[in-house]
């Protein structure tokens, strides 16, 4: 479809941070809105419908989808169809769009995006956990179905930016250089990490983004969770995925040819970019509201090796990529628990990648652990969600 016609866009998870930054870009490229979902924030909900007046709209949690029933009535003007429950995105998923944006946070994206991919849509994937969990069921089936997924990651953007569109990388590259701002602790000693609190943890150098993703950026599970789902989407060893520290995040990432050629994607750190980019791939449109890098300006660009001993999060990503079958899930459950716990103040930044790691080596002697098929890796996700509760409950 060309890019000058009108585009009608589903998102699902349209009140977090990526939903709103998807749509920005659709207000500036005038793009029609057909669906927006939810889990439970319905006061943002409700002004993006009444700009956006969509034909649907799903909320996951059931007393908020019946609040945003009673509200919608008091507005007769608005047409809106509400979809209820879990069920409500799957429906949504599938319905008719252009393009499908699925920004939803956590594991619980899966099943829309499996629905999305059934409906052969063209799906622009912000979610990370489910690549990195059921990524190679997930793209055996966007084969099977002839559907497309386009990563919105800024990281995964710039590889596939680098790649000049391919989304499996070719045998002339010989790695790829995935970049990191090392977040809030980067320059943490070893003893300052025992008094980290959770407002430190949400403070992120760059980035704005949700409560979880930024806690995962502090302990670089971030970046653990986007080497999985690199190596899953250009289809990459973990030898050929080098994590570099690159403060002032301006290179998003790069790739490394045979002949030594490396290729980096630039640019100010702004989401709406590789968003916008997914949206209207494989042409490129102007953002005249957003700042332009100034290379003279910015002087200079820093490079530094991370430190896999302060940010053990990093090394049992790696662990879980080279282990592969169902321990990327494993890695991620557990993950999204203990974060969970964090943010509760239940357990401290240190016990989330220690809870991580023991969840990992205890999943080496569970039945599951060499599994790779989905009703597997779905068992052995719950089993880390049950078993990291366990620990955690230790503490409470
Ligand atoms: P967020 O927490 O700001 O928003 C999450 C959205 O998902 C909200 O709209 C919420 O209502 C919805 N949601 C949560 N649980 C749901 C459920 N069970 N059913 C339906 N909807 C549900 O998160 P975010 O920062 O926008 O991140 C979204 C995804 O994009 C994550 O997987 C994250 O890793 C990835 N991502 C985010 C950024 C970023 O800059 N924020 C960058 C790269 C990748
Ligand atoms: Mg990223």
């Amino acid at each position: 479809m060309e890019i000058n016609q009108k585009q009608k866009i589903v998102i699902l998870g349209s009140t977090g941070s990526i939903g709103q930054q998807t749509l920005n870009v659709c207000r500036r490229l005038n793009f029609e809105i057909a669906g927006l979902s939810c889990f439970n924030n319905i006061e943002i909900l409700l002004k993006q419908i009444e700009e956006f007046m969509p034909e649907k709209v799903a909320v996951a949690n059931l007393d908020s989808a019946i609040e945003l029933t009673e509200r919608l009535k008091k507005m007769p003007h608005i047409k809106t169809e509400i979809l209820y429950g879990d069920q409500g995105n799957v429906e949504l998923a599938k319905s008719a769009c252009d393009k499908i944006v699925i920004a939803i946070i956590g594991f619980a994206a899966l099943k829309p995006l499996l629905a999305a991919i059934e409906a052969k849509h063209t799906i622009a994937l912000a979610n990370k956990e489910t690549l990195v969990s059921t990524g190679k069921i997930v793209l055996e089936q966007a084969k099977k179905h002839d559907a497309k997924i386009y990563p919105v990651d800024s990281e995964t953007s710039a590889i596939w930016q680098c790649l000049a569109g391919k989304t499996e990388a070719s045998e002339e590259i010989k790695q790829v250089w995935l970049t990191a701002s090392g977040g809030p602790f980067r320059t943490y000693s070893k003893e300052q990490f025992y008094s980290i609190t959770v407002e430190d943890a949400l403070k992120h150098p760059v980035w704005s983004m949700g409560q979880k993703i930024t806690i995962d950026s502090a302990s670089m599970m971030n970046k653990g969770l986007e080497l999985i789902e690199i190596s899953r989407l250009f289809n990459l060893t973990g030898n050929q995925i080098k994590v570099i520290i690159h403060p002032q995040s301006i290179i998003h990432s790069m790739v490394e040819y045979l002949d030594g050629s490396v290729l980096a994607q630039m640019s100010l750190p702004n989401m709406e970019l590789p968003i916008q980019y997914a949206l209207t791939y494989d042409k490129r449109l102007p953002m005249p509201d957003k700042p332009k890098l100034d290379l003279a300006e910015l002087g200079q660009l820093t490079f530094e090796a991370p430190d896999m001993e302060r940010f053990p999060a990093l090394r049992l990503a790696y662990e879980a990529q080279a282990e592969d079958g169902a321990m990327p899930a494993v890695l991620n459950a557990a993950n999204e628990i203990a974060v969970r716990a964090f943010i509760k103040r239940i357990i401290s930044f240190l016990d989330i990648s220690a809870m991580v790691e023991s969840t990992m080596q205890k999943f080496r002697h569970h039945s599951l652990y060499h599994s790779s098929t989905l009703n597997d890796i779905l068992a052995a996700d719950q089993w880390a969600r049950e078993y990291t509760e366990q620990i955690i409950a230790q503490f409470r």
